[in-house]
């Protein structure tokens, strides 16, 4: 019997944890623990532990399909491609859009924007880091002139204050928590502000349970109360940061007193007065958020409120301290660097600079898009539904918006409007259902690359197995596909490695980068040269602004776009669970997650389930103004009081009939983390 071990990197969030894939006679049959991953040394949370159960299932696309009178029928990959570039070559550029991915490599994502860019030639590509951490990118990108985590996995562990707001860590991203566990097993203190009660709730010293969609009150609360006790870094204040003046004029606002901020929060004053006294007397505090800051109308707002704290409590540039979102998916800080973004090339180069139009130009030794700003994933769905015509065809590749956006009754209605779609996937998503043509692509185990996971670490994946059938990798379909569109020279890669050698050419924080120097343990970016070893700590001397200050903003609290009222009653929020991942696409497919967490659920709090007499387990139905889904109730103390939460991987009671699509104006990311819903007895 033939026995290997592959090492690899998950596929599930963005932790970036490593393991092997044991491969018996060609096939994937087990993960099993490496010992030196460098950022998990071995261990695993359930997601990753199973990972390997969805690669083989009954269920993978083996064939490519197109759509004829209504049924989908198997096809050549001939007769897809002559399909597809014949439609595409109908369009005008403008009439299409790409979504990439943050589920596939950084030689894919690269690949994809490159062919949106020079192949199809529209402005028009993005991809799911709109749902999450769009507010992440475009926020700390104003305030600190680079838009990802500022410090690293590792480094959480020498803090002496975690600010935890917004994340469920120990769920999400649970090997993170190992950072957490060892920080407070160093006397570092743990103050978590969420409205759940959650796993990391329970690790916490100080626990702060407050309203959803208040977080700009709570943090200009805790800054007020810091600067009237003068426990700001006045040095650092002065040395490395503008506009400070500014954003106190906000933060001492009357408006942000602790009795203020407990009235719009709920958070007691006394807790709000410990954490801001911990936060700012620590030898060195670290911020951890995730979607709870960012999906929110105000999500740009919430992040520079973040880095307005740690710059006022000299946190930055420094181990143990920065503002650390925390990514969600596997690679959605690599699909990002790619750019696979409307408004930038790799490496966050302005898609509206000539200097980056010329160079790309040039790179690629073809005519590109145009140099404006596309749309992106929430204006492309809003487009297609209310300016049927402006948008005609779209190639998506790996994403699931018909399960992962919001209002999903607006998404159907805007899909509908489509003329040709083509959805490249593993399985057949609620998406591909709608497609025209669908593509067989390979999974995680079954192609080489790297992906950037979120301490913006870039690491490889190893292929373990051939893809089932006729499925291809996705670099190849891509580049197949743009030679069958007459770029075959543009795409002329014998292997993932040489696309990675081309990122590196054109991109300069990843210019030291090759396959060699990433083994075994990765490199982070920004690593500009062969020699550099890489950055896990951002901002130590200057931040990356122009005069290399970091910049205060001053933030005024706005409550949610969608508040709660007579006829809806209670805010709505969602998110993802331990057991199951986005839309379950991989999860629902890995028999040792399903069984646990086998359906969805609305969680209420007791006081309101007996006021509306609803009991533990009971079917209601939950409505907003965009919809209703029936979903067995949780009646638990878990949640707050006035606040219901739902998990949105389940296709048989989604989440996302419900949330709103109102988008923050910079980042046009929704608002999933508050909507107001009423829940009635079946
Ligand atoms: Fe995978 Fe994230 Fe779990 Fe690590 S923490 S094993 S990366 S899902």
């Amino acid at each position: 019997m033939d026995i290997k071990y592959v090492s690899t990197t998950c596929p599930y969030c963005g932790t970036g944890c490593g393991f092997n894939l044991v491969v018996r006679n060609g096939r994937v049959v087990d993960t099993a623990h490496w010992q030196r991953a460098p950022v998990n040394g071995g261990k695993l949370c359930p997601k990753g532990r199973y990972a390997h159960e969805f690669i083989n299932s009954p269920d993978r696309l083996t064939r490519p399909l197109i759509k004829k009178d209504g049924q989908f029928v198997e096809a050549t990959w001939d007769e897809a491609y002559d399909l597809i570039a014949q439609k595409f070559k109908s369009y005008k550029p403008e009439e299409m859009a790409c979504l990439s991915s943050a589920r596939v490599s950084n030689e894919e994502n690269y690949l994809m924007q490159k062919f949106a860019r020079s192949v199809l030639k529209t402005p028009h590509i993005d991809h799911c880091a709109r749902l999450c951490h769009a507010s992440t990118v475009a926020g700390l990108a104003i305030v600190f002139g680079s838009g990802a985590m500022t410090n690293s996995i590792g480094d959480i562990a020498e803090s002496k204050c975690l600010f935890i707001i917004g994340s469920n860590t120990f769920e999400q991203h649970p090997l993170i928590g190992r950072s957490i566990i060892r920080a407070k097993e160093n006397g570092g203190k743990v103050i978590y502000a969420d409205p759940r009660d959650t796993a990391t709730a329970k690790q916490a010293d100080l626990y702060m349970p407050f309203t959803s969609g208040t977080d700009v009150a709570v943090l200009n609360g805790l800054m007020q109360e810091i600067i009237r006790n003068g426990w700001e870094d006045k040095e650092f204040i002065e040395k490395r940061t503008k506009d400070f003046d500014k954003m106190k004029e906000v933060v001492m606002k009357e408006d942000y007193s602790l009795e203020n901020v407990s009235k719009i929060s709920g958070i007691p004053v006394e807790s709000l007065k410990t954490a801001a006294e911990w936060i700012a007397k620590a030898e060195v505090a670290s911020l951890i958020y995730s979607m709870g800051i960012t999906q929110h109308t105000v999500g740009v707002d919430n992040v520079k409120s973040t880095a307005n704290l740690m710059m006022l409590t000299g946190n930055m540039g420094k181990a143990g301290g920065g503002v650390n979102p925390l990514r969600g998916q596997n690679n959605v800080q690599g699909a990002c660097d790619m750019g696979c973004l409307p408004n930038v090339y790799t490496g966050y180069q302005k898609v509206t600079e000539e200097a980056a139009q010329k160079k790309f130009a040039s790179a690629w030794c073809c005519g590109i898009a145009e140099g404006k700003v596309g749309y992106t994933v929430t204006e492309m769905i809003n487009v297609l539904a209310d300016e049927p015509g402006k948008l005609k065809a779209m190639y998506i590749m790996g994403e699931n918006p018909m399960l992962s956006d919001p209002d999903l009754h607006h998404v159907e209605e805007a899909f509908g409007n489509l003329e040709f779609l083509v959805v490249q996937d593993i399985f057949m998503s609620e998406t591909a259902e709608l497609a025209d043509v669908v593509l067989p692509a390979s999974c995680y185990a079954e192609k080489d690359g790297t992906q950037t996971n979120t301490e913006r670490r870039v690491q490889r994946l190893r292929k373990a197995q051939e893809p089932p059938g006729e499925a291809k990798e996705d670099w190849k379909i891509i580049c197949e596909l743009a030679g069958r569109m007459g770029m075959g020279d543009q795409f002329a890669f014998a292997d993932p490695e040489e696309v990675f050698n081309e990122i590196a050419a054109v991109t300069p924080s990843y210019h030291g980068m090759n396959y060699a120097r990433l083994d075994p343990d990765g490199l982070h970016w920004p690593c500009p040269s062969i020699d550099h070893p890489g950055t896990p700590i951002l901002h130590t001397e200057k931040f990356a602004t122009p005069d290399g200050l970091g910049i205060f903003s001053p933030i005024e609290w706005k409550p949610p776009a969608e508040v709660p009222d007579a006829e809806y009653p209670f805010v709505l929020t969602t998110g993802r669970i331990i057991w199951q991942w986005h839309t379950g696409t991989m999860t629902r497919r890995s028999w040792s997650l399903e069984k646990e967490a086998p359906t969805g659920w609305i969680e209420i709090n007791p006081e309101d389930a007996e006021q509306l007499g609803i009991k533990d387990g009971e079917l209601v139905t939950a409505s907003t103004r965009r919809g209703s889904v029936d979903v067995p109730a949780k009646v638990t103390g878990e949640i707050k009081k006035g606040v219901m939460f739902m998990p949105f991987h389940y296709k048989e009671c989604a989440a996302n009939v419900l949330t709103n699509n109102a988008l923050d104006p910079i980042a046009k990311i929704p608002e999933f983390k508050a909507c107001a819903v009423k829940v009635e007895k079946i």
